[in-house]
C-alpha cells in the first residue's frame, strides 16, 4: 500500500530528512586518511543523538539478513556497493567510499548516501561518482505527478548505461515515510510509461548503484550484508528521499553543502 503524506506530513519528513543530510555532511568532513569506519560511524551518531532522532538501520534485519544491522550508517569501500558495516578499517588514499544514513524524528523516516574519495582520487573514481549524481539527478527530475515509477527507473538507468557502467539487479529504491522502505519499488533501470503512478504526497527513495566496470555482477560478502562486485571494480551509490508534490519534486535529504 502507498500512503499519501499531507502537506504538513512531508514537512516532518523534511525535518527527518535534513537530520540525514547533516549527518552525511559531518561523515564527509571526518573522513579521511587514517580514519576508521566505526569512527565514522559514531560521528553518525552523535548528530543523530543531538537532533533526538533515532537510526532505522540500527537493528535492521530484513529477510535476507543473518544478524541484526549494527550501526547507524552502511560504509561501503571501494568494491562494495552497499550494505557495508562500518568495522575498524582504516581509511587509505585513493579510496572510494559510499555512506548511506537514515534517520526516524516525530514518526518519520528519512534516507540518503553519498559516495566520495578520500586523499588523492582516480580519475575514473571522479567520473563514477559524478555519473551517479547526475543519475540522481535525471531520476529526480522524473519524480513528477503524472510519471510512473518506471519513468525515474528509465530516467536512472539510462545515464548509468550511457555512460557504460554496469547496475546491481535486484536492488533500488523504495517508498518511505512512517517507516523507511515502503511501497512502492524503485529499481535503477525500466521502462517509462510503466510501475506505479506518481501522485502528490508521495515520497521515495531515489538511489543509484553504479558499478565502474560495466558489468552487473555482485555477491554478498560472508557478513551476510555487504554486496561486492564479482570483478572487484570499484561501485558508487548515492540517494535521496523526494517528495512528489504538485510543485514538483521536493528533495527531503537535501545538504547545504556542496555534494
Ligand atoms: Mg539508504
Ligand atoms: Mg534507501
Amino acid at each position: 500500500m502507498v500512503e499519501l503524506k499531507t502537506d504538513t506530513s512531508i514537512d516532518a519528513m523534511h525535518a527527518a530528512g535534513q537530520v540525514v543530510g547533516r549527518a552525511l555532511t559531518a561523515v564527509r568532513e571526518a573522513a579521511g586518511i587514517g580514519v576508521s569506519l566505526l569512527e565514522l560511524d559514531e560521528v553518525a551518531r552523535e548528530v543523530l543523538r543531538e537532533a533526538g532522532a533515532t537510526s532505522p538501520f540500527l537493528g535492521y534485519r530484513p529477510s535476507f539478513a543473518p544478524t541484526p544491522f549494527p550501526a547507524v550508517i552502511c560504509a561501503s569501500v571501494n568494491d562494495a556497493i552497499v550494505h557495508g558495516i562500518p568495522s575498524g578499517y582504516r581509511l587509505r588514499d585513493g579510496d572510494l567510499v559510499s555512506i548511506d544514513c537514515g534517520a526516524e524524528l516525530d514518526g518519520w523516516a528519512g534516507d540518503s548516501a553519498i559516495s566520495f574519495t578520500v586523499g588523492r582520487p582516480r580519475t575514473a573514481d571522479v567520473r563514477l561518482i559524478e555519473t551517479a549524481e547526475r543519475a540522481l539527478a535525471a531520476g529526480i527530475a522524473a519524480a513528477v505527478v503524472g510519471n510512473r515509477t518506471g519513468d525515474i527507473a528509465h530516467a536512472v538507468g539510462r545515464v548509468c548505461r550511457e555512460a557504460g557502467y554496469g547496475i546491481p539487479q535486484g536492488f533500488g529504491g523504495h517508498g518511505i515515510g512512517r517507516r523507511m522502505h515502503e511501497d512502492p519499488e524503485v529499481p535503477n533501470e525500466g521502462r517509462p510509461g510503466r510501475g506505479f503512478p506518481l501522485r502528490h504526497g508521495m515520497a521515495l527513495a531515489i538511489e543509484p548503484m553504479l558499478i565502474g566496470s560495466g558489468r552487473d555482477g555482485y555477491h554478498e560478502a560472508p557478513d551476510g550484508w555487504t554486496l561486492r562486485t564479482n570483478d572487484g571494480s570499484r561501485a558508487a551509490h548515492v540517494e535521496h528521499s523526494v517528495a512528489i508534490t504538485e510543485a514538483g519534486p521536493r528533495v527531503l535529504t537535501a545538504r547545504n553543502s556542496k555534494n
